[in-house]
């Protein structure tokens, strides 16, 4: 157990990916697998929000800029980053009340996200970048989204490549051709990086000491 009662060290899983390589509907099933107990960590962003979006579902919007830099200064965030122009930031209250109880946080924050994170909390983070087949495949996914303009979507794939760079960066590359592969593949991450050794020390080290006090 630790200090909080848990009976191992909540997991930090950060999922980074250009949009449209898939992240989203990947980051929806892992969350519908109820057994698995993981908690999405919702971000602010000074973004608009998109019609298929809902304010403190998908983000927390935050309309004034000042707004945000005012909680970014206050050390409201684990990270934050600009990114497409506008800002993104993960509020650290809900992620740390949350491994506090042992349980796992999903992150969906872009590679500058990842490495901030990874510097604070190097024991905790496990790093996972989806790849898209093809970028003939990515465009046409952001362009059936249909939800953002042209000049969105070009700006989006000319960042998707300067995203796509930094994928050595990342503990475990998906190249996503088939959603249930892919899936599955993130779910033998997950479970086992919830097996490794200093997750589960504090549990078997109690384990342990009954062990060797048994009689033989
Ligand atoms: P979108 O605007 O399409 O929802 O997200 C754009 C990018 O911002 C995505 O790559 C997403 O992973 C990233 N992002 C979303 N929230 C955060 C955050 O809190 N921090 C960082 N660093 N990136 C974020």
């Amino acid at each position: 157990m630790n200090k909080d009662g848990a009976e191992r060290r909540g997991l930090m899983l950060i999922l980074s990916s250009p949009s449209g390589a898939g992240k989203t509907t990947l980051t929806k099933m892992l969350l519908q697998k109820k057994e698995l107990d993981l908690t999405l960590s919702i971000s602010d962003t000074t973004r608009k929000r998109r019609s298929s979006e809902a304010d403190g579902i998908h983000y927390n919007f935050i309309p004034d800029p000042a707004e945000f830099t005012r909680r970014r200064e206050a050390g409201d965030y684990l990270e934050y980053a600009e990114v497409h122009g506008n800002f993104y930031g993960t509020p650290r209250g809900p992620v740390e009340a949350i491994l506090a109880q042992g349980r796992d946080v999903l992150f969906d924050i872009d590679y500058q996200g990842a490495r901030q994170v990874r510097e604070k909390m190097p024991r905790d983070v496990v790093t996972i970048f989806i790849l898209p087949p093809s970028m003939r495949e990515l465009r046409a996914r952001l362009e059936r989204r249909a939800e953002d303009s042209l000049e969105t979507i070009v700006k989006r794939l000319e960042n998707a490549r300067h995203e796509i760079g930094r994928w050595a960066d990342y503990d475990f590359v998906l190249i996503n051709d088939d959603i249930q592969k892919t899936f599955d593949d993130l779910l033998a991450i997950v479970r086992s990086e919830r097996l490794r050794r200093p997750r589960v020390a504090a549990g078997v080290e109690e384990f342990v000491s009954g062990l060797l006090a048994e009689q033989t």
